[in-house]
């Protein structure tokens, strides 16, 4: 397939590629859009075909269902089965960097949800997103479009790595704001579920409504048979070439042991600004200062990726912390380093 790639730099004048976008949707292709968070490799959320083409596009396993992506919050209606703590979830974060989990209608295709009688909805803030959802008229199923097992692609060079003759058409929107995927909710009347930590945090979320629990799986291994509550959990994901390995400890210590070992090992390091200056500049990968969560969000997968295209034998990290948007940073991490953390106190 020949893969069409497009920049988009002004929505207004742009317009008449955003149609041809829309139409590629309406008619069962795929597109691969930008958005705030990480780029999704979008198809019809309302086309069983469609969806069956994303899995396909991405090496996806088919039980791990798509996040339907809405113009406006409202929209979920159609889709979904709402209550009054999705609207006050909406006000406060959509369009934003917020997945909710609901019952679903009939109208969406169990091929779009893994097989389960829920769905998630988003409501991206990205212009670009926005108004390819408002011209394509149906919600749109969009996993990220990285290739399974690779970190999410946050620009679209690091999606033509994977998607180029994959998909009908790249849009380039520039680089994600945000970095990772989405925070995911699941409702369940007035209370909600933390499955996935993202942008919007659990503090922001403890805000808004009253009760919020943390699924175990966000940040420890499932056991042996668990059966998570999001079926994406027990997927390993951004599996590296080179096992990541994921350090805790004081700064000085973990400085020491990251020296030690660009002596003694062919290792790449995703290291904080702040160590620049003291370690070589080999197969270093620096992803902001210690105290920018924010920044780090932001330069995470890029990093990650870099540090996948060397001929590194291992991957050093820090171990983020679990408050605020450390959370979300944690739970990737973790997951790339499939729980491997070398504790240096
Ligand atoms: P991605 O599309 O790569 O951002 O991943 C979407 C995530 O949303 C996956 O990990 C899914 O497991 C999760 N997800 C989507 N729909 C549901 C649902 N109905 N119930 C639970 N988790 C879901
Ligand atoms: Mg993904």
């Amino acid at each position: 397939m020949q893969t069409e790639h497009l920049n988009i730099t002004d929505i207004q004048s742009q317009e008449s590629d955003l149609r041809r976008a829309a139409a590629i949707l309406q008619n069962g292709g795929l597109v691969v859009f930008p958005t705030e968070t990480v780029y999704g490799l979008g198809g019809n959320g309302l086309d069983a075909a469609a969806a069956q083409k994303i899995y396909a596009a991405k090496g996806r396993p088919s039980d791990n269902p798509l996040i339907l992506h809405i113009a406006k919050p409202e929209d979920a209606e159609h889709y979904a089965i709402t209550n009054d703590t999705y609207y006050r979830l909406a006000n406060a974060f959509m369009p934003g960097p917020l997945t909710v989990i609901l019952p679903k209608r009939d109208c969406v295709p169990t091929a779009t949800t893994g097989g389960l009688d829920t769905v998630a909805i988003r409501c991206p803030s990205h212009p670009v997103a926005h108004r390819l959802m408002e011209l394509t008229e149906c919600p749109i199923a969009a996993p990220s479009a990285n290739l399974s097992g690779k970190p999410s692609p946050t620009c679209a060079a690091h999606v033509a790595q994977d998607m180029d003759g994959r998909v009908d058409m790249i849009l380039d929107g520039g680089s994600s704001e945000i970095g990772l995927e989405s925070t995911i909710v699941k409702l369940d009347g007035d209370h909600l579920t933390l499955l996935r930590p993202g942008g919007i945090t659990y503090d922001a979320l403890c805000m808004v409504c009253e009760h919020v629990t943390v699924a175990d799986a966000v940040t420890h291994q499932l056991a042996e048979g668990e059966r998570p509550l999001s079926p994406g959990m027990k997927y390993r994901h951004y599996a590296p070439n080179a096992p990541v390995i994921l350090l805790k400890g004081s700064d000085e210590r973990v400085l020491r042991f990251l020296r030690f070992a660009q002596e003694e090992e062919n290792c790449a390091i995703l290291c904080y600004d702040e160590e620049l200056p003291y370690l070589q500049d080999r197969y270093l990968f620096p992803i902001g200062e210690r105290e920018d969560l924010e920044t780090q969000a932001r330069l995470l997968f890029s990093a990650l990726r870099c540090a996948d295209r060397t001929d590194a034998d291992v991957v050093y990290a820090h171990l983020p912390p679990m408050e605020g948007l450390g959370l979300a940073l944690y739970n990737r991490m973790i997951r790339a380093a499939a729980h491997t953390v070398k504790n240096l106190d």
